[in-house]
Parts: C-alpha cells; sequence; structure tokens
C-alpha cells in the first residue's frame, strides 16, 4: 500500500540521461581549471616563468606580476563564459564559503568594462564577521581578510571563478582549515627533509599525499521532502529499522541502480572537468549508501578537490531528483558514512616513505618513519581522536561499523614482526645487522610488495596499508584538513625530536645507522601501546586500551580539551602551525558548533513529535477506542473481553508510549533551557552532551515503537524501508 504521493513518484523513476561528455576524460579533464596548460596560453612567458616558479619555490608574487596572472586568469573566464570570481575559503563552519564579485566596473564613459585587478587576485575583505572566530576578531574589528594560495589552482565552479585562499584575521590568526594546513604541511616537509638527508642528501623536499575515500547515502528527492529532520538535521531523529537492511550484505560491491550510475557518471564526469582525479566508485556496506575516491594527490590540493565534490555532488544529486546525505549518521541500526583518509609522505627523488624498499638502507629509512608515525600517533592519540569528532561523527564512532572512539595503529603481521625484532634485540649487531657493507641487515629485508588485501584490518582507525596508512575515524561531512593538521603536525614534531636526538648520539661519534636504530628502537618500545592488530569493535580491547592509557573519552566536548593541553600547544607552538592563543579560539567555535548542531536536532525533534508524530498516534488511539465502544454496543458483556482485549492492550501501549514522549520532550526543554543560561562555551556544550542528548534517544525509542503500531497509511513521515531502497 502506498501512502505518499511522494513514494508514488519515486517508484519506477526513470534515470536521467546524462549528457555525451565532449570526447575522452582525458579531452575534457581540467576543462575549468586555470592550470599550467591555461596558464601557458593566457599568460606571457616571463609571467607565466614567475608565477610558475612562485607556485614550485613557495614564494610570494610580485604586485606586478599577479596584476599580469589576473589579466590572464580574466581573460580565460571572459572566454568560458564567467561573469563573477570569489574567494573560495574554509571557514571553521561545515563547508567552504564564497562572495561572489562581478568583473563590472564603470568605464568612465557611462558605460562598463569587466576588471580584475592583482589586488583583488591576491587579497579580498569579506565582510567576515558573521564567520565564527572564537572571539579573535570581536565585531567592532571584525575585518578579516582572505588571500590567494597559488599552491591550489584557479577554477570555475557554476560560471563562477573561483580563487583558493586562506582565510585569516587583521593580526594574523588563521580563522579557517587552510592556513594551518599550509603551515603543517611546511613543517612535516622540513623535518622530514632533515631525516631523509641522513639517507639521501639529495633529498631536497617532502610531500605528504592524500587519498580520500568519500561515503555517501543517496535519498528520492521527494521523500527527503517529507522528513524534515533529514532536512534540517541531515539525519533522520525517527524511523524504526526497516525489516530489511544489510543483513543480506548485498548491497556491498553489488550492481550498481542505473538511476544511481547515471548520478554517478554525471558528477564524475563535472569532476573530472575540475581537475579532481575520480577514480573508483562502488556501493557501500549499507543500502544506498555509496562510495567514490580519487587518485591521491598532494594534502592541500586533494582536500580543496574533496570539498569540491561534495558541492559538486550536492548540486548534481538535484539534477537527478536526489538529495546526498553526507552526514555520518543519516539512519540508525545500518552502517553509517567514514571519510577514510590515505596519507603518506614522498620525497623529491621519488621514495615512498611508508613503503618498504628493495635495500637494507631504504629499509632503515622506512622503518624510521614508521617508527616516528607510531610514536607520534601514540603520544598524541588524544588529539587526533579530538580532530575527527564531532556532533555528527559521535553517532559513527563506536557503532560496531567504525572504529572505536580509541586511536591505535595496524600494522599487519610482517611490520608488526619485524618491529617485534628490532624491539627484542639488545643491539643493531645482535640482529646482525654489523656488515662490510655497513648495513647488510636482513632484518630489513621486506619483500617489496608486501601486504595482500586479507592482511587487512578494517577495524582499526589506523591502518598500514603497505605503503601508506589509512586514517579511517574520519566523518563522510569532515574537511579533511582537521585531521590532516594534526597527523602532519605530530609528525613533523616527532620527527624534530628524532633528529636531535640522533644528532647528540652522532655528535658523540656514534656511527650515523647506531644512532638511528637506537632511536628507532627506543621510539617503537614507547609505542607499543598504541599497535593493536586485533578486533577494534570488541568490548575486550575497550578494557585493553584503558589499561594501555590510550585515551577513551568518549564525550565529544571533552575530547576538545586535548587541543589546548600543554603538550599540544608546545607541539603546535614548536612546529609553528598554531600559537595557543588560535587554539583557545578555535576551540571556542568547537564547543559552540557543538551545541548548535544538538540545539537544532533537539528542536526539531521537539517539533516532529509535537506536531506529527503525537497528532497521529491520538487519531489512531481514537479509532481503537471507537472501536472498543462499537463492540461493547454489539456483543453482550461476557463476549466483549474477548473480542476488545487487544485493542484496548494497544490503546494502553500508545497511551504509554506517548506519555513517555511528552514527559521526556517536556523535560528536554527543560534541559535546553539550563544549558542554554550557560555563558561559557565549553560547559554548555557538555551540558547539552550530558543532559539535552540523552533524552533524544529516549524519545526516539517511543517514537519508534509507535511506528511499529499505528495504521501504515496514518503515519507521517516516510519510513526506513521507502527512504533506503533505490531500485
Ligand atoms: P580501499 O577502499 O581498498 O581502501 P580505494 O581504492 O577505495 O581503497 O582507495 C584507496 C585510496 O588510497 C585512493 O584514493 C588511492 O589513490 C589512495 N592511495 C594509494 N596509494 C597512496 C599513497 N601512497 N598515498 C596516499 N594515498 C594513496
Ligand atoms: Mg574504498
Amino acid at each position: 500500500m502506498l501512502r505518499f504521493k511522494a513514494v508514488e513518484e519515486t517508484l519506477g523513476r526513470e534515470p536521467v540521461e546524462v549528457p555525451e561528455p565532449m570526447g575522452r576524460p582525458s579531452d575534457y579533464y581540467g576543462l575549468y581549471v586555470f592550470n599550467r596548460e591555461k596558464m601557458f596560453k593566457y599568460l606571457n612567458k616571463s609571467t607565466y616563468d614567475a608565477l610558475v616558479d612562485a607556485i614550485d619555490n613557495q614564494k610570494a608574487l610580485s604586485r606586478e606580476v599577479a596584476d599580469s596572472v589576473a589579466a590572464g586568469m580574466k581573460q580565460w573566464a571572459i572566454d568560458m563564459g564567467v561573469t563573477h570570481y570569489t574567494h573560495w575559503f574554509q571557514p571553521l563552519t561545515d563547508g567552504t564559503a564564497e562572495k561572489h564579485d562581478g568583473f563590472i566596473e564603470y568605464d568612465g564613459k557611462g558605460g562598463v568594462v569587466e576588471e580584475f585587478s592583482g589586488k583583488l587576485l591576491i587579497q579580498q575583505e569579506p565582510d567576515a564577521s558573521s564567520f565564527p572566530s572564537g572571539g579573535i576578531r570581536s565585531t567592532f574589528e571584525a575585518r578579516g581578510y582572505s588571500a590567494w594560495d597559488i599552491s591550489s589552482p584557479a577554477f570555475i565552479l557554476n560560471k563562477t571563478l573561483c580563487i583558493p585562499t586562506i582565510f585569516i584575521s587583521y593580526t594574523g590568526e588563521s580563522l579557517d582549515y587552510k592556513t594551518p594546513l599550509l603551515k603543517a604541511l611546511n613543517s612535516v616537509n622540513n623535518a622530514a627533509t632533515a631525516v631523509c638527508q641522513y639517507f639521501d642528501p639529495n633529498v631536497k623536499r617532502v610531500t605528504a599525499y592524500l587519498g580520500w575515500e568519500q561515503e555517501y547515502f543517496l535519498v528520492d528527492e521527494a521523500l527527503y521532502n517529507c522528513r524534515a529532520d533529514l532536512m534540517l538535521t541531515g539525519r533522520t531523529l525517527m524511523g524504526h529499522e526497516s525489516a530489511k537492511n544489510q543483513q543480506l550484505e548485498d548491497h556491498y560491491f553489488g550492481s550498481i541502480p542505473l538511476r544511481v550510475e547515471a548520478f554517478m557518471r554525471d558528477f564524475e564526469i563535472e569532476c573530472h572537468k575540475l581537475g579532481i582525479p575520480c577514480k573508483t566508485r562502488h556501493n557501500e556496506v549499507a543500502p544506498n549508501q555509496f562510495e567514490v575516491a580519487p587518485i591521491y594527490e598532494e594534502v592541500n590540493l586533494a582536500n580543496d578537490h574533496n570539498l569540491q565534490l561534495m558541492t559538486v555532488m550536492n548540486n548534481v544529486a538535484r539534477r537527478h531528483r536526489f538529495r546526498v546525505l553526507l552526514h555520518e549518521k543519516p539512519f540508525k541500526g545500518i552502517n553509517g558514512s567514514g571519510k577514510h583518509n590515505n596519507w603518506s609522505l614522498g620525497t623529491d627523488t621519488g621514495v615512498q616513505l611508508f613503503a618498504p624498499g628493495k635495500t637494507p638502507q631504504a629499509n632503515l629509512q622506512f622503518i624510521t618513519f614508521v617508527a616516528n608515525v607510531m610514536a607520534a600517533v601514540y603520544r598524541y592519540n588524544a588529539l587526533l581522536k579530538a580532530s575527527i569528532i564531532s556532533a555528527t561523527n559521535q553517532h559513527r564512532l563506536g557503532a560496531n561499523e567504525a572504529p572505536p572512539a580509541i586511536i591505535s595503529i595496524f600494522l599487519g603481521k610482517q611490520i608488526g614482526e619485524l618491529v617485534d625484532k628490532i624491539i627484542k634485540s639488545p643491539s643493531r649487531e645482535a640482529l646482525n645487522l654489523a656488515t662490510k657493507s655497513g648495513l647488510d641487515l636482513h632484518v630489513f629485508q621486506v619483500p617489496e610488495l608486501l601486504l595482500d588485501n586479507t592482511d587487512r584490518n578494517r577495524t582499526s582507525p589506523f591502518a598500514f596499508t603497505g605503503n601508506r596508512f589509512e586514517f579511517r575515524a574520519l566523518g563522510s561531512s569532515a574537511n579533511c584538513a582537521s585531521a590532516m593538521i594534526v597527523i602532519n603536525a605530530v609528525v613533523a614534531h616527532q620527527l624534530m625530536e628524532f633528529k636531535k636526538n640522533v644528532d647528540v648520539h652522532i655528535a658523540k661519534g656514534v656511527s650515523k645507522e647506531d644512532a638511528i636504530f637506537t632511536e628507532v628502537q627506543k621510539l617503537l618500545i614507547e609505542s607499543q601501546p598504541i599497535h593493536f592488530d586485533g578486533n577494534g569493535y570488541s568490548d575486550e580491547w575497550r578494557e585493553e586500551a584503558a589499561r594501555r592509557g590510550l585515551d577513551c573519552e568518549t564525550s565529544a566536548p571533552l575530547m576538545y580539551d586535548s587541543y589546548i593541553s600543554d603538550a599540544t600547544v608546545d607541539m603546535f607552538a614548536k612546529t609553528g602551525v598554531m600559537t595557543q592563543s588560535e587554539l583557545i579560539a578555535r576551540n571556542e567555535v568547537k564547543w559552540e558548533l557543538y551545541t548548535k548542531k544538538i540545539q537544532i536536532e533537539a528542536r526539531v525533534l521537539g517539533d516532529l513529535v509535537l506536531n506529527h508524530i503525537i497528532p497521529v498516534a491520538t487519531r489512531y488511539q481514537s479509532v481503537l477506542i471507537d472501536n472498543v465502544f462499537k463492540i461493547k454496543n454489539l456483543f453482550p458483556a461476557d463476549k466483549v473481553e474477548a473480542i476488545a482485549r487487544q485493542d484496548m492492550d494497544e490503546i494502553e501501549e500508545i497511551a504509554s508510549h506517548m506519555q513517555a514522549i511528552k514527559q521526556n520532550a517536556a523535560a528536554m526543554v527543560e534541559a535546553r533551557k539550563v544549558a542554554n543560561r550557560i555563558t561559557c562555551e565549553r560547559e554548555k556544550a557538555i551540558a547539552y552532551h550530558d543532559t539535552v542528548e540523552p533524552y533524544m534517544e529516549e524519545i526516539r525509542y517511543h517514537v519508534d515503537k509507535l511506528e511499529l503500531v499505528i495504521d501504515n497509511e496514518m503515519w507521517p513521515l516516510p519510513k526506513y524501508r521507502e527512504l533506503l531502497f533505490i531500485k
């Protein structure tokens, strides 16, 4: 029985015809990007050379060069039918921000001309007073400015020229994700290059790479529009499990429905035009859940591309009458969505630092970097967790589908054994390491292609996967920069310390190899507690992790505290990524955002239960009551009991759920009132977590029970079974 016109509409909806792209992907790839090919075409030779030099060697652009770049960029954009430009930045709220300005200016002769100067390209002052700054900019000094990040190319999105920028306050504090990310990448480059030079003095630069895997759900637009909770909070605040969901495991890698495939093709073509190298697509575990992954790129560019992709997906989905859900946990009882971050370091000499090499020398370098990553992740495990937690991702972590709210590292059998051997060895000699050729050590002879796919632990939040680490705890809606700032900064910090310690040994006359070995061994021993190859979803692991002293905090507002611990402040100061005042300000924003998200959810839930659920439950209850009265009129008293019993039980059941809902909804309002009076953002967020959220679960429980008893035709919201199965 179809309860909604919307359901009827969505069934049998044909795939939208995707217009054939102009040729092969290689023909239109990067069409909307001001890449080197366009630079070469639109800039004169000296401007082109100066710009490329500035990009490659991280130099500032002179005003003169900037003017000529702007002129060329404007011409390209106009040729592409563009009329507006915007600085495109990443505020501390979700997503990206943009303020469009037209190219038009008065020409002084009564008409207009298109103008775009180097000044406008390089710097802009958006009226940014309403972006959260954690108090860094009090409103009377509201000015913040955005400045071009030349390492990420300008691009055209929906006929607007977008210039990737950092966003900082007038006094220089970062108000975004990109600024500290660039600083962290710079820091890891310097620190890793210095360590690489022990092995190869030719190394001049180390680049961090990121390959993200974006998970998402699709929902039919008509049904989405019937769910105020999805529209306003991104997730269903109520809804009983569908009888069939993911238990048959028939969705993962299953064949992609035609409607969905048409959508994927469409948005991938748009992404390719933006130079986003989308490569992999597949169904995920939950019904209606999918994944897209590109080829990995340099971290800053990869992250810009991920943010662009999310925008493109949202836009293209509408053409196909879908909505993309990027929320981490849109549906209860089935998997949520994450965004795995595959992260690695590589040198300008072509060495992947997390890939075992062919020679023992290369493998000493490999294990050096692995040991430093382990130590960094161990020491800052609480901070790494703080970098991925949010009001939305908290529903996913630890729900037996994603790593628990505990950070550990999976190494796999071979690397695990190698680490054990090194730890147990009393000296480098004892491992038979010292031979005539210096480092001909069989212990470091790791086969080059070592990990087959069976040796992959899906339950680990931070897994070694052959030539990279896969940080799996990120939420699907996150800005990857948050985690990438932390991982690159803590590893940079660790490598700096490592270098210092090794140099002390060398200064005392110890050989370089011995010095490195000693320090590597020390780090591996120290970071043993973070190494865990077992089942991260098990209860035993939670207990074991607590014994090992790993951070097991489960409250998001409290996790944020590790951003302002002494060790974190020191680490970010030494790496030059963030100052203490920036950290404090950013935490204010995190707590505030947390509170607001829960506040919105609580309000939406309150509205839905009082305006949708209770009235319908009352209506159905009176149908039953009416029926009982009629039975009483119709039958002799001794028969009434038998005939009306079930209805009467149901009337009572409905009454008790309704009562529980009303009581909890009223109590939740009270809890919110109390929390709202708290002025300290941290305390307020804690209050929302501890005293408001529990009511939401409680209310949901009773609503979901009502969904099971109330007449299907009356139920006012599309059910899970209707939302979750696109044909
Ligand atoms: P899986 O789902 O099996 O983990 P995917 O193919 O979905 O793998 O995604 C793997 C991601 O890791 C891709 O984005 C890929 O480009 C990226 N990747 C591969 N090698 C590296 C590397 N050395 N550094 C960073 N990312 C990498
Ligand atoms: Mg994948």
